[in-house]
């Protein structure tokens, strides 16, 4: 661990000061160029279909890569999603002389619809769950389109979809796609940079941690997957329109498998994966359209290819591409600091931060916190201690909402969290780290620290936006001696600097209160003593702390008071000389006798 140097001056060019439009300027003059193109080139038929047909997918496969590439969860229904989008334009334009706008949305809604009732209901499920029920999902809307023949003209499809005014002509309404594509393509891009991208990320990454950050997990689920839907629904409308014929096969259970190797062929994390991927997987059956006199081979190498891009990048085609750029080029530019980190812990209930009476977990038989009372002293150090699997861990999942209390009480700074879940109780002041390190592992050390200080409730960020919270973040890592590694990803940490990461984190929320989960296990001895300092530090500055640790010689420098731990019973409590002295204690750690 470096030296701490919160005063340390840094190199100032804030990475965020330019306006986002004048920074891509030159992304919206290709994306004219390349619509001006498109309306102006003269191409023949078959190419202009496979171009519609390119565009249109790519949307729909820019909606997988938000919802499995940006938040990790499945979603095997986007032909669904798809076909919402195509039958809303097909049936609305066609049977209904509706507007072709009015439909477009009103697909667009459904899909967005569908998808967040589809992910209501599930995503609390997680895993296999979710890929199940979007199978079923998908299943039952391909029966639907098939047999209520009244409305969807069943296996026959429908015909005569129309355009709108303005786009009449197949180029006009294909560049008009592109552009689509080309909006559409900006925004999912720079959602990793937005307070919800950044949610879904760490969501993906961990959600336990995502969670007591502040994070409100399900929801950020949910959005994605309503998100995903909203852009299938999208490209399912403009390729109605594009190629003013649809029917249910166009949207069954194998094209969302196909939508799926697009983006994880492409590479799921970005939408440049995404348009190759699905520029790829559009355009390797037309190449291989001369072997269609041998029956079978074609598709033996079509899939053969996909299985080799996949075995040999498994990030997708983008994803080996972009990790070999990142390679050579070094993208550790200076951020902007940075005054010293305050913490200006809230101070609305009385002289007790944490009351927890009666607090009890249970798991079956095991009890593993036992009817525990802990009274946290506004502005101390109080330390959690007791032998191996004695509760303490437990506690504090319970306290930061990890786990549901079997029984008892929890007072944070007046306020009752017992029954709230992680999130609200981290908004509410709670700020943890955790025994086995969690932290967001795709991203830099600096990005996890504005995810801890973008908690909502953060006062000390308040409206300030991106700047604030970069700004904010910056002084947290500033604070543990890590500010000049702020750009550098997780994995090129020592394990004790992952931790003082961890420690930033929760810093930058500037919470009420601070569990600390065996800070100082795995540090060596000079480690050590640097985060003893570092405690120091932070409780110099008024924060409370309640933090458990091995390390009786920090535990007793550190704390004011003890709370011990024994097979989930508290069986001793007062200040800290007193209980290590204490004939129990002193036994339950060196046994009698
Ligand atoms: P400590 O942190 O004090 O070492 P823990 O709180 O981790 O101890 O564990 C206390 C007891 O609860 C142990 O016996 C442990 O095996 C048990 N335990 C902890 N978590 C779970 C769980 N999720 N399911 C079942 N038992 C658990
Ligand atoms: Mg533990």
């Amino acid at each position: 661990m470096s030296a701490p140097s919160e005063n340390m001056p840094i190199a100032v060019t804030a990475p965020r000061a330019k306006p986002l439009l004048l920074r891509h300027l030159p992304y919206f003059v290709g994306a004219v160029i390349l619509v001006t193109l498109t309306a102006t080139l003269r191409v023949d038929g078959y190419i202009h279909n496979i171009l519609m047909q390119a565009t249109t997918f790519a949307i729909a496969v820019f909606g997988l890569s938000v919802v499995l590439g940006l938040c990790g969860q499945i979603n095997l229904a986007q032909a669904a999603f798809f076909g919402f989008g195509a039958y809303a334009v097909g049936i609305g334009t066609s049977d209904y002389h509706i507007s072709y706008w009015l439909c477009l949305a009103a697909g667009c809604v459904m899909a967005l619809l569908a998808g967040a009732l589809l992910g209501i209901s599930t995503l609390r499920l997680g895993g296999h769950y979710l890929a199940m029920v979007t199978i079923s999902f998908q299943q039952i809307v391909t029966l639907i389109m098939i047999n209520t023949i009244w409305l969807t003209h069943g296996p026959d499809g429908v015909s005569n979809i129309g355009r709108p005014a303005l786009f009449q002509s197949p180029q006009s309404y294909l560049a008009f796609c592109v552009a689509t594509l080309a909006l559409v393509g900006y925004f999912v891009w720079h959602l990793p940079d937005m307070k919800l991208g950044r949610a879904m990320r760490a969501v993906r990454d961990n959600e336990l941690a995502a969670g007591v950050s502040g994070i409100d997990v399900f929801r950020t689920k949910v959005y994605a997957f309503a998100l995903c839907a909203a852009l299938g629904g999208l490209a399912g409308g403009l390729f109605a329109g594009g190629f003013a014929y649809v029917s249910p096969d166009q949207f069954s259970f194998a094209e969302s498998i196909v939508f799926l190797t697009m983006s994880l062929l492409g590479g799921v994390a970005s939408p440049i994966g995404s348009a190759i991927g699905t520029g790829l997987l559009i355009l390797i059956p037309e190449w291989l359209r001369f072997l269609k006199s041998v029956p079978g081979l074609y598709l033996a190498i079509y899939g053969l290819f996909v299985i080799l891009i996949i075995r040999y990048m498994p990030d997708g085609i983008w994803g080996f591409v972009s990790a070999a750029l990142d390679r050579w080029r070094s993208h550790a530019e200076p951020v902007a600091v940075s005054a010293p980190l305050r913490l200006m812990p809230a101070t609305v209930g009385g002289d007790t931060v944490l009351e927890v009476t009666g607090l009890s977990k249970y798991f079956g038989g095991l009890k593993a916190v036992d009817a525990v009372d802990i009274a946290v002293k506004r502005g101390s150090v109080h330390a959690l201690i007791g032998p191996n699997g004695s509760g303490k861990t437990t506690t504090l999942n319970v306290l930061s909402g990890l786990y549901k209390a079997t029984a008892g009480r929890i007072l944070l700074d007046g306020t009752d969290i017992t029954n709230l879940p992680p999130h609200l109780r981290t908004a509410a002041g709670l700020g943890r780290t955790f025994q086995n390190i969690r932290l967001f592992r795709s991203m830099t050390a600096l990005e996890n620290v504005e995810i801890g200080a973008e908690r909502p409730g953060n006062t000390l960020i308040g409206e300030g936006g991106d700047n604030a919270l970069t700004a904010r973040a910056m002084e947290a890592l500033t604070f543990v001696g890590l500010g000049p590694r702020a750009n550098e990803l997780i994995s090129s940490f020592s394990y004790g600097h992952q931790r003082l990461i961890e420690i930033a984190r929760a810093l930058a929320a500037n919470p009420t209160l601070l569990l600390l989960d065996e800070p100082a296990a795995g540090l060596n001895s000079s480690e050590k003593l640097e985060l003893h300092e570092l405690l120091k530090r932070i409780a110099a500055q008024g924060l409370t702390i309640l933090i458990i640790d091995h390390d009786m010689t920090l535990v007793s420098e550190a704390a004011q008071h003890i709370t011990v731990l024994n097979f989930g019973r508290r069986i001793a409590d007062g200040e800290s000389m007193a209980v290590l002295r204490h004939p129990d204690v002193v036994s339950a750690y060196l046994g009698t006798e």
